[in-house]
C-alpha cells in the first residue's frame, strides 16, 4: 500500500528530518580519533530527545540503539559499541527521528582525519549516486530509474559493489512503508511516482564486491571481502519538476569543511 502524503504531511516529516539532520551534524562536529560509536550513539540520542522526539530505531524489530553505526566494512545496521575510532577509518551514521506523528531518515558516511585515496572515492562516488538517484524523483518517473541512475553511477561506471540484500523505503508514519527503493535495477520499471510519495533513497555500496552477510549480532551487515562499505541516506518528497529534499547535509558539510583537512575535490557535488 502506498501512501501519498498531503502538504501538512509533507512538513511534518520535513521537521523530523531536519532534527535528523541536526544529529548527525552534532556527530560530525563530535567524531575524531579516539571517540567510540557508543559514545556517538548516547550523544545522538540525548539530541533527539531534547528536541521532542524519539529515536525511530531504537527497539524497532528489537533494534537496541539510537543509531546504526557502521565502520569500514559494515555496511548498515552496525552496533554501537566500546571500540575506539582510528584515523583512517570510514563510519556510516545511520538515524530517524519520530515527531508529531512521522518519522524522518537520513544517513552519512563520514572519515576520521585521513582516509586512503580509493576508500575517499568511494564515500564521493557514493554521495553523488545518491543525488543522481535523488533527480530521478519526479512525477512520471518510475522507482526503477531510481535504482537504475545509482546503479549506473556505481556499479557500471566506477565497478563497484551495489548491495542486493537492502533497499531503500517508503515512509511517513510508518519507518518503512511501500514502495521499496533499491540500488539497481532497470529504467522504466517499477512503480510510477506521483506527487506527495515520500521515499528514502540509501545507496549502499561496497569498495569491492557487492556480497555481503550478516555478523553473529544478527544486525550488522559485513562486506563478504572484508573491503569498505559507504552509505548515504535522503528523504525525499516527489515533486513535479524537481524533487523536494527534505533532509539536509548542509550543516554536516560545513562542519566537514571546518574541522578536517578533506580536498575540495571530496566536497564537492555533482
Ligand atoms: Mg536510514
Ligand atoms: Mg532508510
Amino acid at each position: 500500500m502506498v501512501y501519498y502524503k498531503t502538504t501538512a504531511e509533507i512538513e511534518l516529516i520535513r521537521k523530523s528530518c531536519l532534527l535528523v539532520s541536526a544529529t548527525l551534524a552534532e556527530v560530525a562536529n563530535f567524531l575524531k580519533p579516539g571517540i567510540t560509536t557508543r559514545q556517538v550513539d548516547i550523544l545522538a540520542e540525548k539530541f533527539i530527545r531534547d528536541h521532542g522526539a524519539v529515536p525511530s530505531f531504537k527497539n524497532y524489530k528489537g533494534f537496541p540503539f539510537t543509531c546504526c553505526i557502521s565502520v569500514n566494512d559494515a555496511v548498515v545496521h552496525g552496533f554501537p559499541d566500546n571500540n575506539e575510532l582510528k584515523e583512517g577509518d570510514i563510519v556510516s551514521v545511520d538515524v530517524g527521528a519520530f515527531m508529531n506523528g512521522y518519522h524522518g531518515d537520513s544517513a552519512y558516511t563520514f572519515a576520521i582525519g585521513t582516509i586512503p585515496d580509493d576508500v575517499k572515492k568511494l564515500l564521493r562516488v557514493t554521495k553523488e549516486s545518491l543525488y543522481k538517484g535523488v533527480e530521478k524523483a519526479t512525477v512520471g518517473n518510475r522507482v526503477g530509474d531510481i535504482a537504475f541512475a545509482v546503479q549506473e553511477h556505481t556499479e557500471r561506471r566506477h565497478g563497484y559493489g551495489v548491495v542486493r540484500e537492502l533497499v531503500g523505503h517508503g515512509l511517513g508514519k510508518h519507518l518503512h512503508e511501500d514502495p521499496q527503493v533499491p540500488n539497481f535495477g532497470k529504467r522504466g520499471t517499477g512503480l510510477k511516482m506521483k506527487e506527495g510519495l515520500v521515499i528514502a533513497i540509501e545507496p549502499m555500496i561496497n569498495l569491492g564486491k557487492k556480497d555481503v552477510y550478516y555478523d553473529t549480532d544478527g544486525w550488522t551487515v559485513r562486506t563478504k571481502d572484508g573491503k569498505p562499505a559507504a552509505h548515504y541516506e535522503h528523504t525525499v518528497c516527489v515533486q513535479k519538476n524537481k524533487p523536494d529534499i527534505l533532509s539536509s547535509f548542509d550543516d554536516i558539510e560545513a562542519s566537514e569543511k571546518a574541522n578536517s583537512n578533506l580536498d575540495a575535490s571530496y566536497l564537492s557535488m555533482v
